[in-house]
């Protein structure tokens, strides 16, 4: 299958208040966040032509952007109302949502003071993250030699695109040995999460998962600790070491892109795809259709 280039793509990319032709949402090669990574960015999905917590993910674009000392020149309402607008425009309900935020070209160097924050909302259709083939049995999953920084290091709570170097590299080594995506840990060794997805384990029924403080607490992670203890489910969050994957009966990762996608391998380790793995999976692709309104 042939796949369009992201640039050569047709419909309309909202660009610093104005609708832009999809081809025409261009920056110079000399700005700012493509030299010295100056960028933040969401992920959302929308399902029945809503983005799900949508602003959750708008806010969380400009905590990201704050962290990077970059302060957005629109409101939060004034991008969600934009990325509705988009939304419609591109005529989606079922779609993915990619706004992302990133100083420009005023200043060229480390210190990027007067540089102009750019924002841009682009939506396109990205229905499944990983072969869905591969549900049944559960995604593989390598361990990453790259580890999550510690908060000290970088500022790692937030939606950053440096941050997602480590994640490429891992990806491909991981695809290039034939897994889906790697597991990686953090800088102490724990457990931490995916290249794209945060991570959950099964045993004796109850659920654990990494305490999420050097990476992203996931609004999809978040969604699903809810739905399991609707289910009274007993969710643990605590330190987890690799060791104890050995232990643990069910894994999948959530994710606004992979949803939530069971795991059958993470390395040596193998899990069943289970019970609770299949009710979170379904209870998820509820969640997320819009509320029906009562009339
Ligand atoms: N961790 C990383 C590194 C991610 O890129 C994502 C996807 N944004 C997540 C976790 C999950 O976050 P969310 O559920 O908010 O999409």
């Amino acid at each position: 299958m042939s796949i369009v280039p992201f640039d050569q793509r047709e419909g309309v990319i909202w660009m610093n208040g104005e609708f832009v032709p999809w081809k025409d949402a261009k920056v110079h090669v000399l700005t700012h966040g493509l030299h010295y990574g100056s960028a933040v960015f969401e992920g959302e999905r929308a399902y029945g032509g809503e983005v799900f917590k949508l602003t959750e993910h708008t806010q969380r674009l400009f905590d990201s952007a704050e962290m990077l000392d970059m302060k957005i020149p629109f409101t939060v309402a004034e991008i969600d109302a934009a990325t509705r607008e988009t939304l419609k425009r591109q005529g989606f309900t079922d779609a993915y949502v990619r706004p992302i935020a990133w100083r420009g070209s005023e200043m060229m160097g480390v210190s990027g003071q007067s540089n102009k924050i750019n924002v841009a909302i682009a939506i396109w259709q990205w229905p499944s993250y990983f072969d869905p083939a591969q549900l049944e049995k559960g995604i593989r999953l390598d361990i990453a030699e790259f580890r999550r920084p510690d908060p000290m290091t970088a500022p790692s709570k937030a939606k950053a695109v440096g941050l997602y170097m480590i994640c490429t590299i891992s990806k491909h080594k991981a695809e290039r040995k034939g897994y889906a995506d790697a597991m990686m840990l953090d800088w102490r060794g724990r457990v931490a999460e995916c290249t794209g997805a945060n991570i959950f384990f099964v045993k004796n029924g109850e659920i654990h998962t990494p305490t999420p403080d050097c990476f992203l607490d996931g609004i999809t992670r978040r969604t699903v600790i809810g739905l399991a203890q609707k289910r009274q489910i007993k969710v643990i969050e605590r330190a987890i070491m690799p060791e104890e994957l050995a232990g643990f009966e069910q894994c999948f990762i959530v994710g606004t892109a992979a949803e939530v996608t069971p795991v059958g391998e993470i390395g040596p380790y193998k899990f069943t795809v289970g019970d609770v793995s299949r009710m979170l999976r379904t209870d998820y692709l509820n969640e997320v259709q819009p509320k029906k309104k009562a009339a």
